[in-house]
């Protein structure tokens, strides 16, 4: 686990997308330093970059210019192998629509990163369940995707995105597909994991979940336009 202060920079990244109308400009210089256990939400209007950055914090996609490290490992830079492997790590993704395999169990779905990863080869399925009773729902481990709520399959989700301890998790949109009860259950446990030590960074446009972050980074066509800490005290670690 990452033990510096600042566990995520992003230092002057443009990303430029060509398309056959010309090049677009989703971000323009943006530069940004988050801590360990820090709980961000990213918001903006639909299009101002919110997934763009996202996308480059994990390596999915990769910045046209300028810099972004985590954990102190530049990522930006690597080989797309290396990126894979880096990835598996280092980072968990949580999607909108939670993306469990639909023939795997929950015990299954979360051991499989480890698998990919070759980690905790000598007790996988003990991890996932203690993983699934971090977020609540250790009694659904054997049962199908299907079988479970929307919440319920997200807080799955959320336990194979810790599957390898990684020291960074994301999310856009998690509750997107959630009622609002659900949301702020599913947003509550993501403010507990922050205070681990893990940097959870979370996509809204809602803004009552915005407001449970530590600090709201705001953006307005691909540039900063606000970065604000909240008011409440942090987590005691
Ligand atoms: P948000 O998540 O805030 O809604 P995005 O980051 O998805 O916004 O997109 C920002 C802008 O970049 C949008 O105008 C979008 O159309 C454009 N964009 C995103 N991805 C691509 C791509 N692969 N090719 C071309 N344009 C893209
Ligand atoms: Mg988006």
């Amino acid at each position: 686990m990452n033990m510096g202060n600042e566990s995520i920079v992003v230092r002057g990244v443009s990303k430029v997308f060509e398309t056959p109308a010309g090049s677009f400009r989703a971000l323009t210089n943006v530069s940004i330093e988050l801590k360990a256990s820090e709980f961000v939400a990213i918001v903006g209007k639909s299009g101002s970059g919110k997934s763009t950055l996202i996308n480059l914090l994990t390596g999915i996609d990769r910045p046209t210019i300028g810099e972004i490290s985590v954990a102190g490992e530049t990522v930006t830079g690597k080989t797309e192998a290396e990126l894979a492997r880096w990835r598996g790590r280092n980072v968990g993704i949580v999607f909108q629509f939670f993306q469990l395999l639909p023939t795997l169990t929950i015990a299954e779905n979360i051991m499989l990163p480890m698998d990919l990863c070759g980690t905790y080869s000598s007790g996988r399925r003990e991890r996932a369940i203690e993983l699934l009773s971090r977020v609540g729902i250790s009694e659904q481990a054997d049962k199908f995707p299907a079988a479970l709520s929307g919440g319920q399959q997200q807080r799955a989700a959320i336990a194979r995105a810790l599957a390898n301890d990684p020291p960074l998790l994301v999310a856009d949109e998690p509750t997107g597909n959630l009622d609002s009860k659900t949301s702020s259950e599913v947003m509550d446990l993501f403010r507990s994991l922050a205070g681990r030590g893990i940097t959870v960074v979370i996509v809204t446009h809602e803004r009552d979940i915005a407001k449970i972050a530590d600090r709201t980074i705001k953006l307005r066509d691909g540039h900063v336009e606000s970065d604000t800490l909240a008011k409440h005290p942090e987590p005691a670690e």
